[in-house]
């Protein structure tokens, strides 16, 4: 079973009319790339940014952030690798951010909200993030998108990282910005989100948690926390229609992209890119090249 596995690792998998399903890896540091690698893993398809600020007693610098960014793109060339920007909140505070005491932190201020409110921040980010487009494989990606402002003021403000660039002459180039649709509101306005982005990832670890608010914490509401919910599964139906009406890549970065039952389901509503732990990946090859086969 481990070795008919193995034979998947370079394996590319297609849907039944020829498009590539992109399977791809979630990282949070550079030191899981060689295993994603072996795994077989087409590109990041979620760099988690919280480590990189958690590690130190201080913000990283843009210098160090344009360098670990660099490394992650240069590693999977020609795959593509989506950096997330910093998704932190007030239940995991770091030196460097005052964050607010909080009563439900995980309806606070975090991911973009809180980077929005502190360029000093945010601002470093998508400087490094520019200077390692130059790679030609850095897409960026937006977490706790709620309100289709935050990405219009997102883009305002790389605009002027890429004037404060040009202005110091510093090597950079344009990435593309997609969203994480992993709020309730973010599904309900998906069909204008998609007209302001380059691609969609649903994130179902915290879709889950908001559409059926229930804490993804909290055992005692785990039955609830069930991605395969009709109202979950309905509110990524919905995500993946309005990404393939408007044309652009739809891909899915929670948990729930590595699930074999549910893999059939999702490549069925038009998504083409599904990011997941390493060790999920060679059985997620495995199941979209049987489902092509049957369909053939
Ligand atoms: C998600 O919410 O599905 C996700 C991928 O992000 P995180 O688990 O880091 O919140
Ligand atoms: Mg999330």
């Amino acid at each position: 079973e481990r070795e008919a596995l193995a034979g998947f690792r370079s394996f590319t998998p297609k849907r039944a009319d020829g498009t590539v399903i992109e399977v791809a890896a979630n990282l949070g540091s550079l030191e899981e790339i060689e295993a994603a690698k072996a795994a077989g893993a087409m590109g990041v398809g979620l760099f988690r940014t919280e480590l990189l600020f958690m590690r130190h007693m201080h913000l990283p610098s843009e210098d160090m952030q344009a360098e670990t960014y660099a490394a992650l793109a240069k590693a999977f060339a020609p795959y593509p690798v989506i950096v997330r920007t910093l998704d932190i909140g007030g239940d995991k505070p770091i030196t460097g951010i005052d964050f607010p005491e909080e009563e439900n932190p995980f309806l606070g201020w975090r991911g973009i909200r809180m980077c929005l409110d502190r360029p000093h921040v945010f601002k470093p980010q998508l400087k490094a993030l520019l200077r390692a487009a130059v790679h030609g494989n850095v897409k960026v990606m937006l977490p706790m998108v709620s309100d289709i402002e935050e990405v219009r003021r997102t883009k305002t403000l790389i605009d002027e990282c890429a004037a404060e660039l040009d202005l110091d002459g510093v090597p950079y180039a344009r990435f593309d910005l997609g969203v994480m649709i992993e709020t309730p509101a973010a599904v309900l306005v998906a069909p204008a989100l998609a007209k302001e982005v380059a691609f969609f990832s649903i994130g179902t670890n915290d879709l889950t948690q908001y559409v059926m608010a229930a804490d993804r914490l909290n055992p005692t509401v785990a039955a609830l926390n069930d991605v395969a919910n009709p109202a979950v599964m309905a509110a990524i139906e919905m995500t993946a229609r309005a990404g393939v009406e408007a044309g652009i890549m739809v891909g899915m970065c929670g948990e729930a992209a590595g699930r074999p039952d549910l893999i059939p389901r999702f490549v069925e509503m038009g998504l083409t890119e599904l990011s997941m732990s390493p060790a999920s990946i060679p059985r997620a090859k495995k199941v979209i090249a049987e489902l092509a086969g049957r369909a053939a």
